[in-house]
């Protein structure tokens, strides 16, 4: 997607700090791309894992950035599924709880604030806070992906990420796009197990879920902005079918008005360029 890249663990990544400490931006989210795949997803909990590395080179050199990760198997695991799969090519729910456990603990130990596990996992949050705990990291913070949708908006990232699944598709513990009864129930079971906060994930299609669990919960509230939602804006920006910086800024908006504290989005960049030098208006 334009204005997207993967960044290698070096000066290519500084770069990247420096121009968004310039920007005024304090907080990332990092998802990792491994050298191997396996079955398991070895580099996922590695000491030396892509995204160990990275959160110790920010860390070092910015303090006080916020630093968050995405805790998920898909990226590492051969098969592209979130999770550890059985023999019979099912996910395995509880053998994965323990892997994103040590996914989490590794993490914290690099240096991250805050884990955010994304794979709609049972028990995940509940899991992940044992294993943080049990690992003398009580302090740090997790953003549950508590409300992630089945939705055909995630195609450019799963591209970028070299995450589509092998075979199947991710519906067995993805949620049905027609469910809204059913993402109050996950944020209220995530909430129970321990999230510090709580992610509604497409954004634009699902405003409607965001103010429905604004509605039920006090825990800050983060929509994600995904990356099929932004490349329709670029493509049709490119184009030039539409006013991008006032389509975008509506966007967010949306979001926050329905309910949102917090957006991650692909737009961050150009929104605090916009808003800096005054042409949000
Ligand atoms: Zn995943």
């Amino acid at each position: 997607m334009p204005g997207v890249f993967q960044l290698s663990v070096d000066e290519m990544l500084d770069r990247e700090l420096d121009r968004l400490r310039a920007l005024g931006l304090g907080s990332v989210l990092l998802f990792g791309l491994p050298a191997e795949k396996d079955e398991v997803g070895l580099e996922n909990f590695a000491a030396e894992g892509i995204v160990q590395q990275a959160l110790r080179r920010i860390r070092e050199r910015m303090p006080d950035m916020l630093l968050l990760t995405d805790v998920c198997c898909c990226e590492y695991t051969s098969h592209g599924h979130c999770g550890i799969l059985t023999p019979d090519g099912v996910v395995d729910n509880d053998a994965t709880l323990e892997v994103l456990g040590r996914v989490a603990v590794s993490h914290a130990e690099a240096g991250a604030d805050v884990v955010a596990p994304s794979g709609m996992m049972d028990g995940m949050v509940g899991a992940i806070r044992g294993a943080l705990d049990a690992a003398g990291h009580a302090d740090r913070a997790i953003l549950s992906y508590a409300v992630k949708y089945a939705s055909a908006f995630y195609g450019p990232f799963r591209e970028a990420a070299d995450s589509t699944p092998a075979f199947g598709d991710r519906r067995q513990y993805q949620m049905d796009p027609g469910n809204v009864r059913e993402a109050l129930i996950e944020a209220a079971l995530d909430e129970d197990e321990g999230a510090d906060m709580l992610m509604v994930k497409p954004a634009l299609a699902y405003l409607d879920v965001l103010r429905a669990v604004r509605e039920r919960s006090e825990l800050p509230l983060v929509a994600y902005n995904v990356s099929g939602e932004y490349a329709m804006v670029k493509a049709a920006a490119r184009q030039g079918w539409i006013d991008e910086r006032r389509v975008v800024l509506e966007s967010l908006l949306g979001m926050r008005r329905a309910g949102a504290d917090a957006i991650i989005t692909y737009h961050a960049k150009d929104v605090a360029q916009w808003l800096s030098d005054g042409t949000a208006d």
